[in-house]
Parts: structure tokens; C-alpha cells; sequence
């Protein structure tokens, strides 16, 4: 069945933390993540291309590890909490320090305090001449957010997110956070977690970017997520290689699934294949129905 089992304490261990960055456009999310990517992930590898997968995993030099959200803006956070997905343990808040705090780094901090999703602050391009960092925790306190600098409690790092100036402790400041929050997940049952983006592709079939948010995913296992399924036929992991089992908070793209479900869809794994597919197709018959309905009105 479906029905979310509950976890006895003594069975859970200690997870990464799962982070999105937000922040107003042109701020720097995407140079931000990117920056990251290239440090901790492409780096070792034999010049492999790393395709944009929707999310990545980070280990850090101390062997900590990271969970990103590569899909900047909070748009995507949003309409993955539009959908009851809960994929976010922090936030990490991009303002530029040449520009001043904009109508999206403040919709972005209501969106992380709404969710109840601690915040850490990246204030970035500290590499340009008019850059002026204090100027903008002086912005942040006048709305009541005094960070550490300021004698508050939240996290925040000056960052150039051209030059990586600053980039390692802003993840240290994050992976301080996560302390805080003691995540744990159960990695010994059957996986569940959030669709992050799926797509067609041409030779491979329907890739679905999943994130796993509890028990452990394994090659073969029977995948109901919205209104697809099907069985587990192989897992990549952010650098394209070949992986036979994902944990909790690891994204990874599988192939088997006989569509592409939606981003904040979840996702969980069945005992039985016919079960996958009955609730599956019934769901589909549902939306038909529901789009029907709304089209008559
Ligand atoms: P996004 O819209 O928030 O994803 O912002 P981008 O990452 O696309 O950055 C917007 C622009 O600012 C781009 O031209 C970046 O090259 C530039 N940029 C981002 N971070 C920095 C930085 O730390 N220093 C400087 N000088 N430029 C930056």
C-alpha cells in the first residue's frame, strides 16, 4: 500500500540536507549553483559532461554531503509546495551586494519563512568595486532579519559567486544549519520521495530526476509517481555514471517510468507492478475526468 509507515526512532540515521537557492534575477542563483556544480561535482571527473539534471548531490573535501535544487527562482519551490512536495531543509538566499534587497529576495524570504525553512544568506559579487555588503544586512535588520554580523542568529556569507570567494564557508555556514535541524531519514524500507523534473528523451525513453527522500531505491523496484509507473530499469547519478542504489536525500534520474511525471509529483515504491500500474492509470482517469469538468465550466 501507499500509506505512509510511520518510522521507529532507533531506525533513523542521519541524512544531508536538501537546499534551494532563491533570490532576485540576476542576482546570481544560477552563477551561484553553477559555481558549486563545477567545484564538487565535474572536478575528477575524465572530462565528462555533466547534463542538468534538475538536482545534484555535493560532497564537500570533509566528505560531508549536499543536496541542491537546481532549478533557480522560487517559481519552481513553489509549485513543488503547490503540490504538497516538502523538498527544501534550507534556503540559501542570493542578494547582490551592488543592488539593494528587491521585491523577490523579500518574496523569496516570506516563501522560505511560510515554508518554515531556515535561511542562510548569500550576499554576492563582493568581487565588484560598488559592492557594499553591509549595506544590505543593514536592509535585512530594518526587516527584523539580523544576521550573525549583526548580532542575530542567521546565517549569512559574503560571496563571489565569479571568483568562489567565500563559497566553501557559505556551505559550511549551511551544513551548520543542518546540525541544527538533526535530519534523519529511514534508508532501510522502500523508497518515497519528489519527482524534480521529467522529460522524453529520444533514445533512452521517459528520464524522470527524482529526489529520494526516504528508505533506498534499487534497480528493479516498482515506481508509482503521479500518473506514471513503472520498474526501476537504471539510475545515473549527477555525473552520468551508472548507480544501483540511492539513499535518502540523493537525486538521481532513472529511466522505466512509462511517462514523465510532474515536477513536485511523489513518488513511491510498490511491492507489486499491477498495484504501480492500477493506481497509476486510475489517477490518469481522475485528471481526464477533473479536465473534462473544468473545460465544461
Ligand atoms: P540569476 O538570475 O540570479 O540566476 O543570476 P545569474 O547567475 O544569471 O547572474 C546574473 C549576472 O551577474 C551574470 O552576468 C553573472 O555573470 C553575474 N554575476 C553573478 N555572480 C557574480 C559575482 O559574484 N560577481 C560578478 N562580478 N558578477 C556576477
Amino acid at each position: 500500500s501507499i500509506e505512509e509507515e510511520v518510522d521507529a526512532p532507533e531506525d533513523l540515521k542521519p541524512r544531508a540536507p536538501i537546499v534551494t537557492v532563491m533570490g532576485h534575477v540576476d542576482h546570481g542563483k544560477t552563477s551561484l549553483l553553477d559555481h558549486i556544480r563545477e567545484e564538487n561535482v565535474i572536478a575528477g571527473e575524465s572530462g565528462g559532461i555533466t547534463q542538468h539534471i534538475g538536482a545534484y548531490g555535493v560532497t564537500l573535501k570533509d566528505g560531508q554531503k549536499i543536496a541542491f535544487l537546481d532549478t533557480p527562482g522560487h517559481e519552481a519551490f513553489t509549485a513543488m509546495r503547490a503540490r504538497g512536495a516538502q523538498v527544501t531543509d534550507i534556503a540559501i538566499i542570493v542578494v547582490a551586494a551592488d543592488d539593494d534587497i528587491m521585491p523577490q529576495t523579500k518574496e523569496a524570504i516570506s516563501h522560505a519563512q511560510a515554508a518554515g525553512v531556515p535561511i542562510v544568506f548569500a550576499i554576492n559579487k563582493i568581487d565588484r568595486p560598488a559592492a557594499n555588503p553591509e549595506k544590505i544586512k543593514e536592509g535585512l535588520a530594518a526587516m527584523n532579519l539580523l544576521v550573525e554580523d549583526w548580532g542575530g542568529k542567521i546565517q549569512s556569507h559574503d560571496i563571489s559567486a565569479k571568483t568562489g570567494e567565500g563559497v566553501n564557508e557559505l556551505l559550511e555556514k549551511v551544513l551548520l544549519e543542518a546540525e541544527l535541524l538533526e535530519l534523519k531519514a529511514n534508508p532501510d524500507r522502500l523508497a518515497s520521495g519528489t519527482v524534480v523534473e521529467a522529460y522524453l528523451d529520444k533514445g533512452r525513453g521517459y528520464v524522470s530526476t527524482i529526489l529520494v527522500q526516504s528508505g533506498t531505491l534499487q534497480i528493479g523496484d516498482y515506481v508509482l509517481a503521479g500518473t506514471c509507473s513503472g520498474k526501476v530499469k537504471a539510475m545515473q547519478d549527477e555525473r552520468g555514471k551508472d548507480i544501483k542504489k540511492a539513499g535518502p536525500a540523493t537525486p538521481i534520474s532513472i529511466l522505466g517510468l512509462d511517462g514523465a511525471p510532474q515536477a513536485g509529483d511523489k513518488f513511491s515504491v510498490l511491492d507489486d507492478e499491477r498495484e504501480a500500474k492500477q493506481i497509476a492509470t486510475k489517477r490518469s482517469q481522475l485528471q481526464r475526468e477533473q479536465s473534462v469538468r473544468t473545460q465544461r465550466h
